[in-house]
């Protein structure tokens, strides 16, 4: 009888395990703590919608459309796919719920996982995380976008990174655009020969993300080509001042990267993007823009919208490897209990100290004390405590500091107080399990 088939995770997509989770965890938690300083609220989005939802807002002629989804007909024939991104369900979910009425700007964040059938490679993940906002409503003030610029730089200052670059740009809106991407498309007719295939095929399905070709031969001619911010109307051109204006006196450093376009349809005016020479190629951290026409296109009001997503996988990895943050949490006390007798107490004990929110491991099985104390360093455990019937009667358990071996004898009303107020010796290491 052959043995039965092992599983692995499905191509692309990956199992994230402790202490990585920790990591995760204190990076969610912390960008909650941050954007709802800015008074930004929690939408939660399915990860299903209609096929042709994104289609309509991302774009039919976009990779992630036209390549990327993972897409079935539903047993009512309706085409559903996992969301690529989470702008257009948000956006969906504002105009069903009619959250114009709302006062005031509506500003929503999300977290989750997204999907893309990308060609795999490192750091490349066809189920990954992102945290995004969204800010709609009447005014579409470069103010609006400064603060959320500010948001995300505040991010970055408590996971600790500094080496960063925030990259601006405008592309333009219904006014200007289309007639540059006309001027850009003539230009292109000319050279399209020598670039690259991606290039070749984008001239025709969607020129300005000619402007985002990475291969190096494309280069010298992409540079060549007409730029938008010579082309910009005049109250894009204003709105793109304005803009700059408002991160100055925020004294937010920025470079503004005439070539800087995003993937999506949906983008007009400001576009941004920050990025880490840690990551290589697949440089940016997180990225976003202004989407003015978007709740229009899918039957909304005509509001105004700016949002940004962070890519969470790549985040983790810069603060990995930044070194910065230590969200492990440490297992406080193993309790040794050795007799019968002794295990009552020792329930006991174990339940009191996590009444006090530490962290506590209680074998099941009465441990033979020298492979127990092993097994309590092996796990990183801070403290064991030693009950044998002999302590129980006494009253007195043995509390060993693991570090440097260092014991006492507490009551047991005072080993919680003790665990809690006693520092390790040494400091616990910042390092996190790397990712594989
Ligand atoms: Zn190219
Ligand atoms: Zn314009």
């Amino acid at each position: 009888m052959s043995s039965p088939r092992k599983f692995h995770a499905v191509r692309g997509v990956r199992d994230i395990l402790p202490p990585d989770t920790s990591l995760w965890n204190w990076f969610e938690a912390t960008a909650r703590d941050v954007l709802e300083t800015y008074n930004f609220r929690e939408i939660r989005v399915p990860v299903l919608e209609e096929t042709e939802l994104f289609a309509r807002s991302v774009g039919a002629e976009t990779d992630i459309v036209s390549k990327e989804m993972y897409t079935f007909t539903d047993r009512d024939e309706t085409a559903i796919s996992l969301r690529p991104e989470a702008t257009a369900s948000v956006v969906r979910a504002y105009i069903e719920h009619g959250m114009q009425m709302r006062p005031g700007l509506v500003k929503l964040y999300y977290a989750g996982p997204m999907f893309r059938r990308e060609r795999p490679q490192k750091g490349r993940y066809r189920q990954f995380y992102q945290i995004g906002a969204e800010v709609l409503g009447s005014t579409d003030h470069p103010a609006i976008d400064a603060e959320l610029i500010e948001m995300l730089t505040v991010l970055l200052e408590r996971c600790k990174l500094d080496n960063w670059t925030l990259l601006i740009n405008s592309i333009g809106d219904a006014n200007c655009r289309p007639q540059y991407v006309q001027k850009l498309r003539e230009a292109l007719a000319g050279v399209k020969s020598q670039l690259c295939g991606d290039c070749q095929r984008r001239s025709e399905t969607n020129p300005l993300r000619v402007l985002d070709c990475k291969v190096e031969a494309d280069q010298v001619i992409i540079n060549r080509l007409p730029q938008i911010a010579e082309n910009l109307c005049e109250p894009c051109r204003e709105h793109f001042a304005e803009l700059r204006r408002q991160l100055d006196l925020r004294s937010i450093p920025y470079q503004v990267t005439p070539r800087l376009v995003r993937g999506l349809d949906y983008y007009m005016r400001t576009t941004f993007e920050i990025t880490s020479p840690h990551l290589g190629a697949q440089n940016a951290l997180a990225g976003g823009g202004r989407y003015d026409s978007l709740p229009e296109m899918l039957g909304g009001p005509a509001v105004k919208g700016i949002g940004f997503a962070l890519g969470e996988d790549r985040f983790i990895e810069v603060i990995q490897s930044a070194g910065k943050i230590d969200a492990t949490r440490p297992l406080d006390a193993f309790i040794v209990w050795m007799g019968a007798g002794a295990y009552p107490a020792a329930a006991r004990l174990a339940r009191r100290l996590r009444q006090q929110g530490l962290c506590v491991e209680l074998p099941a099985e009465e441990p033979k004390l020298r492979k127990a104390l092993s097994l309590a360093e092996r796990l990183g455990a801070r403290f064991a405590v030693i009950i044998g019937e002999n302590e129980v009667r006494e009253g007195a358990f043995a509390v060993k500091r693991l570090a440097d071996a260092e014991q006492r004898k507490l009551a047991e009303a005072d080993v919680a107080a003790f665990v809690k107020t006693t520092a390790p010796v040494a400091p616990r290491t910042g390092a996190q399990a790397s990712q594989t």
